[in-house]
C-alpha cells in the first residue's frame, strides 16, 4: 500500500527532476512505515488578512501533496490564537479563495481556538513536571536576561518558583486576576542555549481581550511556537510543512511535543517562501495599502492576493500551474512576475475568444458605403481551437478605429492608416483614408475613408497587399465600455532593495492602473461574464471585472498584455 502510494506521487509530480524534496521525505516515511500509510497535511492561515499568491503556493503544496497520495488527507485550520487581529470577514474570504482554487477540505475545517482547553492541559503537564514556570519579570528585563546570539542569557529569579505556586498563579492568570503583561508562563529549557528560541520561550501571555470565537472565556493566549505543534498533533498531521523562517524553531516545536503526552509527533519540514518581483507579500503592508486607500480593497486587481487576481480575470488553473512550475526549494529566491504573466498568457491563448475592442476611439466615416446598410462578417472565436465556434461581426458606414492606428504625418515604416494609405480592416475590407476633420485645437476628430468593395473578407482579387491590419467596431453596433489596464503595483523589481529612507509607498507604480472610460467594444461582449477570458485583438487578454461589471455598464480588466517579455527574456 505504501509502495503504491509512492509511485502515485512520483507520477503526479512528473517534472523533469522527479519528486521534490518534500515528497522524497514522505516517500521515505511511507517506506519505513513511520506513520503507517498515512499522509495528512494542513494549511494553517491566521485569519488576519486575505490570502496572497504566496499562500496559494503553500495551499497547492500542502493540499497537492495530500491529493497525490492515495488516502491522503488535508485540513484547513484557522490559526486563530491571537484575539486581537482576527476577524470573521477574513475567515470567510479565506474559505472562498481556497474553494475557488479548487480544493475541498470536506469536513476537515478546524479552528485552533477550539483547542484552547487542550493547550491548557499541556501547559499544566509542563508545569507539573517542572518544565514550565510563571515569570514575573517585567518585559524589558526578560529581554535583557535573554542575552544575545553571542552572549548567553541568565536565569530569571522566578525560574525556581515552586510547582504549587506556579499552578496557582497560572490558574489566576487564566481567570483574569492580573493585568496584561504582569506575568508570563515560560518553558524551562536552557537560558544559555545557542538557539535563542530555546532560552525559556514564552508559553502563555496575559491578554484580557475578547476572542472572536471564545468570547471572554480566556485571559491568557498561547504563543505560536507553543500552540502550533500541538494543533498539528491533535489533528494527527503527519507532515507539518512551513516556510524557512521557522527552521530554527523546529527544536522548540519538537521539545514541546516531546515533553507532554501528545497524541503523535508530526514532522516539521521547511521550504522557501514565494517572493515575487514588483510586489509585496507581507500581510501587514497589504493591509496598509487597503486601509490607506492606495488600492481599491483587498481584491484590487493589482494586489497579489488571490481575490485580486480573481477579480482581474486570472483563473485558478493558472495559479495552480504557476505554483507547480515554480516548485519547492530550500533556498529563498525572487520569482519573476513575468513568469506568472507568461503562464496566464499561455492559458488564455488557448481559452480566450478573440474579439475587437477599440480603447481610444477615432470615428471613421466610409463615404462610399451606403447609409443605413449593415452587413455581417463571420469570424472564428478562437483559431487555436478546432471547434471554437464563430460569431457575427456587424459592419456599417461609421466605424471606430484606434486613435493611434492613424497618423497624419506618418513615417514610411508606419504600416497603419495615414492620408492616402490603405490598410486592412480585420475580417472586413481594405480601407483608404482620403480626408480628415479637425477641431479648433487641430486635433483630428474624424476620418473620411473609402473601402474597396472587391476586398470583402480581407483579400484583394488583384493580389495587391497591404502591410497593416487594424481592428475596428461598427459605431452603430458598438457597446460603450470602461476598460482598465493593469500593470505591476510597484516599480522596483525586488522590494527588498528599497533605498534607505524610502518606504514602499514611494515605489508605487503610477501607471499600475489606467482607466479608459470611452471605449467601444463589439456587441458579442454583451454576454461577457466575470472570469470569462477574451483576447482583445492587438490589445491583450481581458475579462469582465467581478466587482463593477454590469450589462448596463460594462467594465473590462486587462489581465495581461500581449507582449511576451518573458519569452524574449528567455531567448536572451
Ligand atoms: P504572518 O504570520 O506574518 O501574519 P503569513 O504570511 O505567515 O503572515 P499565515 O496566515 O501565518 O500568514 O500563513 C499561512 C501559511 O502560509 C503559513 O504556513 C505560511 O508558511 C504560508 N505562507 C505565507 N507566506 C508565504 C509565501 N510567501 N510563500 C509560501 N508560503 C507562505
Ligand atoms: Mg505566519
Amino acid at each position: 500500500m505504501g509502495k503504491e502510494n509512492i509511485i502515485n506521487a512520483d507520477e503526479n509530480d512528473k517534472g523533469k527532476k522527479g519528486p521534490d524534496f518534500i515528497r522524497q521525505i514522505i516517500n521515505r516515511d511511507l517506506e519505513t512505515g513511520k506513520n503507517g500509510t498515512r499522509v495528512h497535511t494542513r494549511f494553517p492561515p491566521e485569519p488576519n488578512g486575505y490570502l496572497h499568491i504566496g499562500h496559494a503556493k503553500s495551499i497547492c503544496l500542502n493540499f497537492g501533496i495530500a491529493e497525490d497520495y492515495e488516502g491522503g488527507l488535508y485540513n484547513l485550520r484557522f490559526d486563530d490564537t491571537n484575539p486581537e487581529k482576527e476577524e470573521t470577514e477574513y475567515v470567510e474570504a479565506i474559505k472562498e479563495d481556497i474553494k475557488w482554487l479548487g480544493f475541498d477540505w470536506k469536513d476537515r475545517l478546524f479552528f485552533a481556538s477550539d483547542y484552547f482547553d487542550k493547550f491548557y492541559e499541556f501547559a499544566l503537564e509542563l508545569v507539573n513536571s517542572g518544565k514550565a514556570y510563571v515569570d514575573s519579570l517585567p518585559a524589558e528585563e526578560i529581554r535583557e536576561y535573554r542575552g544575545t546570539p553571542t552572549k548567553p542569557g541568565k536565569n530569571s529569579p522566578y525560574r525556581d518558583r515552586p510547582i504549587e505556586e506556579n499552578l496557582e498563579m497560572l490558574e489566576n492568570m487564566k481567570n483574569g486576576k492580573y493585568k496584561d503583561g504582569e506575568h508570563i508562563l515560560r518553558a524551562k529549557i536552557d537560558m544559555s542555549h545557542v538557539n535563542m528560541n530555546m532560552r525559556d520561550p514564552a508559553i502563555y501571555r496575559i491578554k484580557n481581550a475578547r476572542h472572536h470565537r471564545t468570547g471572554d472565556k480566556w485571559h491568557i493566549y498561547p504563543m505560536y511556537d507553543f500552540a502550533h505543534g500541538y494543533e498539528d498533533a491533535i489533528e494527527g498531521i503527519t507532515h507539518s510543512i512551513c516556510t524557512l523562517e521557522f527552521e530554527n524553531h523546529r527544536p522548540l516545536y519538537d521539545w514541546f511535543l516531546n515533553n507532554v503526552s501528545a497524541p503523535c509527533h508530526p514532522q516539521q519540514i521547511e521550504f522557501a517562501r514565494l517572493n515575487l518581483s514588483y510586489t509585496v507579500m507581507s500581510k501587514r503592508l497589504l493591509l496598509e495599502l487597503v486601509t490607506s486607500n492606495l488600492v481599491d480593497g483587498w481584491d484590487d486587481p493589482r494586489m497579489p492576493t488571490i481575490s485580486g487576481f480573481r477579480r482581474r480575470g486570472v483563473t485558478p488553473t493558472a495559479i495552480r500551474k504557476f505554483a507547480k512550475e515554480i516548485g519547492v526549494s530550500k533556498v529563498n529566491s525572487l520569482i519573476d512576475m513575468n513568469f506568472f504573466y507568461y503562464i496566464i498568457r499561455e492559458e488564455m491563448n488557448e481559452t480566450a475568444d478573440r474579439v475587437m475592442a477599440v480603447l481610444d476611439p477615432l470615428r471613421v466615416v466610409i463615404t462610399n458605403y451606403e447609409e443605413g446598410k449593415t452587413e455581417e462578417f463571420d469570424a472564428d472565436n478562437n483559431p487555436q481551437i478546432e471547434d471554437g465556434g464563430t460569431r457575427k461581426i456587424p459592419f456599417s458606414r461609421e466605424i471606430y478605429i484606434e486613435r493611434d492606428d492613424f497618423m497624419e504625418d506618418a513615417p514610411k515604416k508606419f504600416f497603419r492608416l495615414a492620408p492616402g494609405r490603405e490598410v486592412r480592416l480585420k475580417h472586413a475590407y481594405f480601407l483608404t483614408c482620403n480626408d480628415l476633420i479637425k477641431d479648433k485645437e487641430g486635433n483630428v476628430t474624424e476620418l473620411h475613408c473609402t473601402i474597396d468593395p472587391e476586398t470583402r473578407g480581407g483579400n484583394a482579387p488583384d493580389g495587391r497587399k497591404v502591410k497593416g491590419t487594424i481592428h475596428w467596431v461598427s459605431a452603430a453596433h458598438a457597446i460603450d465600455a470602461e476598460v482598465r489596464l493593469y500593470d505591476n503595483l510597484f516599480t522596483l523589481e525586488d522590494m527588498a532593495d528599497m533605498e534607505e529612507g524610502k518606504e514602499y509607498k514611494d515605489y508605487l507604480n503610477p501607471e499600475s492602473e489606467i482607466i479608459l472610460k470611452n471605449c467601444k467594444v463589439e456587441p458579442s461582449l454583451a454576454h461577457a461574464v466575470p472570469g470569462a477570458p477574451y483576447q482583445f485583438l492587438r490589445k491583450g487578454y481581458f475579462s469582465a471585472d467581478s466587482k463593477y461589471h454590469t450589462r448596463e455598464k460594462p467594465v473590462f480588466n486587462r489581465v495581461v498584455a500581449l507582449k511576451d517579455s518573458w519569452a524574449k527574456l528567455q531567448k536572451k
